[in-house]
């Protein structure tokens, strides 16, 4: 029987009370910085201007119990103390333990075989005589920041940036009282980057370096922890890297394909064209990458780098490695819902590939599907709900109903090519990956890079689809499978 994935969820989806609610007295701190040049103030309060260009610190005027408010600030929370409370919670020690000598079992048992991340070479090498995981205590965690609009209408955004504890077995790991929030930033559109997540990555490195004395087993057990990786849409991950947008030249994390501006309507756009093995552009990787940035402005961009990105500054992190492409936006919301668009869109109406005026048929096949219990309920009604189908929906579509709710209707040869697209990721959301099975993802999930080129127009053929056609299968055998 088909197994059934889990829920996709990004760390974001948090509720507002959760959020607000480290704020409270002791748990945060609040960092001002110059709102004019993105300068942080120092601790003392009473350094009122920005040494750097003379802006304010203080907003004119406006005090809250008679203490001055600042123009612009990160608020962050204790990480120490919310990790410290999290590894003493009950049965928190004990699934990590669990946890950890069943990853040693498998590596011994199944040493190609991929269940989780913490089966990725990344993950592997750590765990080897030596390693930052050899000493049992330590812990890796996973980072993660996106923007959420406060409300609706509103152009007010919060930037949260959370982590998730790797050793966690799934179902714990990614449970919202388990998952660690670092900091937020409130205002509009996007923080300085670079210096919200400097604090931060102090707060990390001290974690490595020195980490936390935590009672565990009646014991006082010292706990060190590491970042491995980030997970960012494409938008955030150029502003944490400090990188061209995905848009521009040169923006892809792994390779240094600078892409191909093409005509797209009445302007232009950039795409990523397919290229054989020969054709393809040099692979990125940590020395070339901080090269690079130390060297590069905004102004004066080095192989799509505008400068130091904070992450250069984590210690023992790997930028490359460490920044894998984001399934949930990039396959889901990204690739399936443009698909979406172009199949079922009136604008798409003279395109070959048209089949909105199908939509009531093929709507009606997808709820006449009777799920087996083991699966979450049908997405909502295609033929209403198409457009605002969440990742979770998304996903149903892509793996589960596409194809049979498709087939007759959809012309053959863009059904073909979309099963490329539900099978390679199929085999990459597993959480048992053989070589075998990496092997063919490969194969079909190039061949979907391939063939969008010419079956789609060629603006469509962004970063998200380069992403998957090459570099999905890499990040799988560094940080195991999509969903984890
Ligand atoms: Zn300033
Ligand atoms: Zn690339």
């Amino acid at each position: 029987m088909q197994k059934a994935f889990p829920a996709c969820k990004s760390l974001g989806n948090l509720n507002y009370e959760k959020l607000w609610g480290f704020l409270d007295a002791d748990f945060a701190s609040e960092v001002h910085y110059c709102e004019k040049c993105y300068r942080v103030f120092p601790n003392n309060p009473d350094v009122d201007t920005c040494r750097e260009c003379g802006g304010p610190r203080y907003k004119a005027g406006n005090t809250i119990n008679r203490a001055k408010q600042a123009c612009a600030s990160f608020v962050y929370a204790n990480v120490e103390r919310q990790l410290k409370n999290l590894l003493q919670s009950p049965g928190i020690w004990d699934d990590i333990k669990r946890n950890k000598s069943q990853i040693l079992e498998r590596h011994v048992d199944t040493p190609h075989l991929i269940t989780d991340i913490t089966d990725g070479r990344i993950y592997r090498e750590l765990l080897s005589e030596g390693g930052f995981l050899y000493h049992n205590c330590n812990i890796t965690v996973l980072m993660n920041t996106d923007g959420l609009s406060l409300y609706s209408s509103s152009k007010v955004q919060l930037w949260p940036v959370f982590f998730a504890i790797n050793e966690l077995s799934p179902s714990l790991r990614f449970a919202r009282e388990n998952i660690i929030l670092a900091s937020i930033w409130q205002g509009k559109g996007k923080p300085p980057m670079q210096q919200y997540l400097g604090s931060l990555c102090s707060v990390f490195n001290n974690l490595y370096d020195a980490g936390i004395v935590v009672e565990l087993d009646n014991k006082e057990t010292s706990v060190k922890v590491k970042v491995i990786c980030g997970t960012y849409d494409l938008p955030a991950k150029a502003a944490v890297l400090n990188m061209t947008q995905y848009n521009g030249s040169e923006s892809c994390i792994a390779c240094e394909d600078p892409g191909k501006v093409v005509k797209q309507g009445k302007g232009h756009c950039r795409n990523f064209p397919f290229r054989e093995n020969n054709d393809k552009y040099p692979e990125r990787n940590q020395d070339n990458v901080s090269l690079c940035m130390l060297n590069s402005t905004p102004n004066s961009r080095i192989k799509g780098f505008r400068g130091e990105s904070a992450l250069l500054k984590l210690k023992d992190f790997t930028i490359v490695s460490g920044s894998p492409s984001d399934y949930m936006h990039g396959t889901l919301l990204g690739v399936v819902k443009c698909l979406m668009n172009k199949w079922f869109s009136a604008t798409e109406s003279k395109s070959n590939y048209f089949v909105g005026n199908h939509l009531k048929i093929i709507s009606k096949r997808m709820n006449s599907i009777q799920p087996p219990q083991c699966m979450k309920r049908l997405p909502r009604d295609l033929e209403q709900n198409y457009t605002h189908f969440k990742a979770t929906e998304l996903q149903a579509w892509l793996l589960y109903y596409a194809l049979p709710c498709l087939c007759g209707i959809l012309p053959e040869i863009y059904l073909h090519h979309f099963a490329l697209l539900s099978e390679g990721i199929y085999m990459l959301l597993s959480d048992h990956i053989t070589n075998e099975n990496l092997r063919r993802a490969e194969g079909i999930l190039s061949k979907f890079f391939q063939d969008f080129c010419d079956l789609y127009p060629q603006g469509n053929c962004g970063l998200n689809v380069h992403n998957i056609g090459f570099h999905y299968v890499d990040y799988v055998q560094l940080l195991g499978p999509l969903w984890a």
